[in-house]
């Protein structure tokens, strides 16, 4: 599916969205961002935040203090101690820059021509995303910009890329411009707009990329109405999955062979043994023909990760080596495990992944492909894209922690948790693939994989902050680490 039509959509239930809910919208300039973002905020209850306005407001700062565009390190020092506030008034945003008011000022185009590079910064954008992530962990918001869904916040409750032609994105602009009475002329705004589009597409750090999750809408031949009407509907298109899930758990209950109670039986032990906690999910419900991705540490993730699918039959990639001797190759076989060659593609396994995922059983797979450094998950390989592309099986992230501890029982060096982030589903990914190839799509989709990772770490810590042993470890695995992936795959 390229692109979602108001048809394709669930029928609006306003309490089908968490209260908590962050909705996270990207696109180009001009494609009716904000407008829809206000609707919605005020439809669903939430707080709206324009992250655009945030480094139009540095840019504005950097303009009257002749700050060059172009000098990271002098912007990053006036940023770093500038209050930035974003006040919902009336429909508007007050925007107060070390509490001025500069809601006006920037929106003129000396700031639009500007914007763009003062945003391609790393170290600009790093100190931006840490304050937007501050201002949405707590839910209850909608948040719009480029990056949003793939990066700021990468377990969104919905993400929606709203897209238009550039001429219906420059006729929206020209207008805006007319109705403030400024005078612009056509063809500069046209050539201004397709420069942003580019130099945002085009950056080194988080450019304006469709998530391969989020719902892509095009709005060119939208009418205002229309165009909110179909992201409320958007909206409402993750959180109702959960009601799917509840049907699939019982039949998959039911199906469960004598063997894996057994293997279940043995991994709740160890996890109780290990003092595990689980986080999300605890009815233990999956939606069938889906992708598990874990982040791996320890050679005990399996069992414990296992000991939370008890209700489903799953099948693991597990590295080749482990299979060398045959009483322990017959265990693994028992229980469905995946022999995977490590070193370059091995096609026997990924078709035996796919057939698994075809007929809706479980895949357990460690996207990593090797043990990481505490703390410090990712990068994730192309491995997970290449299944993802050739299944379109819906994917959750789940983050382990604690399962190296040599203190079983709730050991207080580091808790031993598994927590699990929403289902994600490939919406975009067709889009996507018409601006981008398949190797490259893989990549983003493990990107989104490992930032997903690190987005359950942030609520991991929340709950119990990460400990000194687990500093102190993480950095000294972190070399060892390194030193293993490149022998491991030669890279
Ligand atoms: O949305 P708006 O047009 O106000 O954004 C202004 C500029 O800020 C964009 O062209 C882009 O360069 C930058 N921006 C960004 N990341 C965001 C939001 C805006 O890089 N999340």
């Amino acid at each position: 599916m390229t692109a979602y039509r108001p048809a394709d959509l669930p029928d609006y239930d306003p309490d089908l969205l968490p209260g908590d809910a962050v909705i996270a919208i990207d696109g180009p300039a001009g494609s009716g961002k904000s407008t829809t973002a206000r609707f919605l905020a005020d439809r669903f209850g939430l707080l709206y935040i324009d992250t655009g306005a945030m480094y139009r407001a540095l840019t504005q700062a950097s303009l009257s203090e002749g700050v060059s565009a172009d000098d990271e390190a002098a912007l990053v020092a006036l940023l770093a101690p500038a209050t930035l506030e974003l006040r919902p008034a009336k429909g508007e945003v007050t925007v107060l820059w070390n509490g001025h008011d500069v809601s006006q000022a920037i929106r003129t185009p000396e700031v639009e021509a500007l914007v763009s590079q003062v945003a391609s910064h790393p170290a600009v954008r790093q100190e931006m995303v840490s304050r937007q992530q501050a201002m949405g962990r707590q839910g209850g918001v909608v948040m719009e910009g480029r990056d949003i869904g793939s990066v700021v916040f990468p377990l969104a409750t919905a993400k929606i890329f709203l897209s238009a032609s550039l001429e219906a994105r420059v006729d929206r602009r020209f207008r805006q411009y007319k109705q403030r009475g400024r005078d612009i002329n056509r063809e500069e705004l046209t050539r201004d707009l397709a420069d942003r589009d580019r130099q945002d597409s085009q950056r080194e750090v988080s450019p304006l990329q469709i998530s391969p999750d989020a719902i892509v809408i095009d709005s060119s031949e939208l009418n205002l109405d229309q165009q909110n009407e179909t992201c409320a509907r958007a909206c409402l298109v993750n959180p109702t999955l959960d009601l799917e899930l509840d049907t699939d758990l019982h039949k998959a209950t039911r199906e469960i062979p004598m063997h894996y109670r057994f293997a279940y039986f043995v991994f709740r032990g160890l996890a109780r043994f290990f003092g595990l906690r689980q986080y999300g999910n605890e009815d233990g419900a999956l939606p069938r023909g889906c992708i598990a991705a874990v982040n791996h540490i320890s050679m005990w993730d399996p069992p414990l990760v296992g000991a939370t699918f008890h209700r489903f039959r799953v099948h693991t990639l597990a590295k080749a080596e482990l299979f060398k001797f045959w009483p322990v190759r017959s265990l693994f076989r028992w229980i469905d495990s995946i022999p995977i060659n490590r070193k370059g593609f091995d096609a026997k396994a990924f078709a035996e992944a796919k057939a698994a995922l075809d007929d809706g059983e479980t895949l357990l797979i460690f996207p990593e492909g090797t043990r990481r450094a505490i703390g410090h998950p990712g990068p994730v390989r192309n491995g997970l894209g290449i299944v993802v592309q050739a299944t379109q099986a819906p994917m959750v992230p789940i983050f382990i922690r604690g399962s190296y501890g040599k203190q079983p029982g709730g050991s207080r060096l580091s808790p031993c948790e598994v927590t699990f982030g929403p289902v994600m589903r490939w919406h975009g990914l067709d889009t996507l693939l018409t601006e981008i190839d398949a190797k490259e799509a893989s990549r983003v989709i493990g990107q989104l994989c490992e930032r997903a990772f690190y987005e359950l770490q942030a609520r991991s810590f929340e709950r119990f902050p990460q400990t000194n042993f687990e500093r102190e470890l993480g950095e000294i695995q972190i070399e060892k680490f390194a030193a293993r992936q490149r022998k491991v795959f030669r890279s």
